[in-house]
């Protein structure tokens, strides 16, 4: 399961915005690993360095010599709609009759196809089949009847689905939210300038400070001098639907999503995880990286409650080997799990031991792992999830399986337990997720828990009364 994308936009006063852009796109490295790209524009014209590839790999500093100018956007991709290839690593770039247009997307729309067939028949040429061109092609055509402002609120008010979006209409950066705010997205200040990013994390790498969240449906433009930013409010919605996969496992620990550190909601969610299905074990593992913070959260709330567990990081990552779902086989993905994780054997044999994870998807890795440590000589091995049983797919621009290979999908918890052959199986419960969160459920986005989504999706439910923009020679036009 993997985060589709990350997106960042910087204005400065003085100085070029291709390296805070670069160490920004570093901080977001684990939202996406395919493609990375900065778009800049120097006053006069855009500068772009598109390449597939990590950060690292993408960029040398002949390439960041030449991104001139003081604004900028950039972007780390993980394949969403569009497909594995270059033309859909991002920023995407367009030049038209009012201007240079750049345009980094996270998340997913859910109604480009029509979007698309529609511009299409105008006469528009797309060069990918992506959803973020849609979006840069149905902005264009806006501005060239409105100003800025009314052209991103006749767009957003034609896409459906989710979207965090920086954009750089020649020199001014701009960043949208969608107005359930189901991605993240927040504005930091820095000492000549401000930045936009999916998380404050790569606010921090450039020493700034956070100011707070986009709000869903907000549009910020940030001044081209760097010396501040316009908020407007373009979509108002009763509910929001942010995503808790952000919080539970997508979102660095350090950053801060949507007013809450992730790292204190991981720690928190693990207390709740004890205080609902806790088993006193000898010793509590996380499976690293992500189950970290759930595990030391709960062992702190068990020993709190009497038990007397012990904290282990008792599996060690090798940190060389790529994530499992990059492998396509299930076969390949089976032997990547042995490469990637190692027991310490001194840490389990003749014990009761609990592993905590974020989340269960194919089932493939938690199987793995509890032979791993029935092998290591553990007397029982229990699995505790920070999170609920993932049911139906993602369609809001994270990668995480289809329905017939999630493992949740058609099987009963006890099913589960017996087929990964642990002793017990808990997961954390969806009220608990909303209480920590501090919200209510109709303000999150659980579709992939509940199979009930927050937009109109064909051949699914909603959660609430939604439906899709109507597009075409009916759609209205632009508020006042
Ligand atoms: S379906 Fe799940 S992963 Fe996708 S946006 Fe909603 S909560 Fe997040």
């Amino acid at each position: 399961m993997t985060e589709k994308c990350g997106v960042v936009g910087v204005s400065l006063a003085d100085r070029d915005a291709a390296r805070p852009l670069y160490y920004s796109l570093y901080a977001l490295q684990h939202r996406g690993q395919e493609s990375a790209g900065i778009v800049t524009h120097d006053g006069f014209q855009q500068h772009s360095h598109v390449e597939m590839g990590l950060v690292g790999d993408a960029f040398d500093a002949d390439a960041l010599d030449q991104l001139n100018g003081q604004a900028g956007i950039g972007h780390v991709r993980y394949p969403t709609s569009g497909g594995v290839n270059a033309c859909c690593a991002q920023p995407f770039s367009v030049s038209f009759k009012s201007g240079s247009l750049g345009l980094a997307h996270n998340g997913n729309l859910v109604n480009a196809a029509e979007i698309r067939s529609e511009l299409e028949a105008l006469g528009h040429a797309f060069t990918s089949n992506g959803d973020t061109e849609v979006i840069a092609h149905d902005l264009a055509r806006n501005l060239l009847e409105e100003d800025l402002v009314r052209a991103v609120k006749r767009t957003m008010g034609r896409i459906h689905g989710s979207y965090a979006l920086t954009i750089m209409h020649d020199d001014a950066v701009l960043g949208v939210r969608d107005p359930e705010g189901n991605r993240p997205l927040c504005i930091g200040e820095l000492d000549d300038g401000y930045v936009l990013a999916s998380e404050s994390a790569a606010i921090d790498t450039l020493d700034g400070e956070l100011v707070r969240d986009v709000a869903p449906g907000e549009l910020i433009v940030l001044e081209p001098d760097g010396s501040g930013f316009d908020s407007y409010q373009l979509v108002e919605r009763d509910a929001t639907a942010h995503c808790f996969f952000e919080h539970v496992y997508f979102a660095r620990p350090d950053s801060i999503v949507d007013d809450e550190l992730v790292y204190d909601v991981r720690r928190e969610l693990g207390g709740e995880l004890w205080a609902e299905s806790g088993i006193d074990t000898d010793v509590v593992m996380p499976v690293p990286d992500s189950g970290r913070s759930f595990a030391s959260g709960y062992a702190e709330a068990a020993n709190d409650d009497g038990a007397d567990v012990e904290f282990a990081e008792g599996l060690m990552k090798n940190r060389y080997v790529g994530r499992t779902f990059i492998m396509p086989t299930q076969d390949e993905r089976e032997r990547a799990v042995r490469l990637k994780l190692n027991p310490i054997k001194s840490t389990v044999e003749d014990k009761t031991v609990t592993i905590i994870d974020d989340s269960i998807v194919r089932g493939t890795t938690s199987t793995q792992l509890v032979d791993l440590i029935r092998d290591a000589g553990a007397e029982e091995v229990h699995v505790r999830i920070g999170a609920p049983p993932i049911v139906a797919p993602c369609y809001m621009g994270i990668d995480m399986a289809s329905r017939d290979e999630l493992i949740a999908a058609d099987k009963s918890i006890d099913e589960i337990r017996e087929i990964i052959g642990a002793d017990s199986l808990s997961y954390l419960s969806i009220d608990a997720i909303a209480d920590v969160l501090g919200r209510a459920r109709g303000d999150l986005c659980l579709g992939c828990v509940t199979g009930e989504y927050p937009y109109d999706i064909e051949g699914e439910s909603t959660d609430r009364d939604v439906s899709r923009p109507v597009v075409g020679s009916e759609s209205a036009p632009a508020d006042d």
